[in-house]
């Protein structure tokens, strides 16, 4: 387990990590909230972005699942 983000692979920036909230939980009328994890320049060409698990399902293996989606996709993007 870690909470160590590579850097954002098109530009270097560091990745940030934050909630992110998608609407649509018709049953309950909530946002669901994700755990999101950005390259954090405004600028980036790629600005890659992405979304780990609902935090309902237990914050801590959101966010662990958010940084591992984050690390091992932007490391295996070179066809490895
Ligand atoms: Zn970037």
């Amino acid at each position: 387990m870690t909470d160590k983000l590579i850097p954002c692979p098109f530009c270097g920036a560091s990745a940030h990590r934050g909630l992110f909230k998608k609407q649509g939980c018709s049953l309950h009328g909530d946002a669901v909230q994700y755990v999101r994890v950005y390259c954090s320049n405004p600028s980036c060409p790629a600005k890659p972005s992405i979304l780990g698990g609902d935090i309902y399902c237990g914050k801590e293996e959101a966010i662990q699942e958010a940084i591992k989606i984050w690390n091992t996709r932007l490391t295996t993007t070179n066809g490895a």
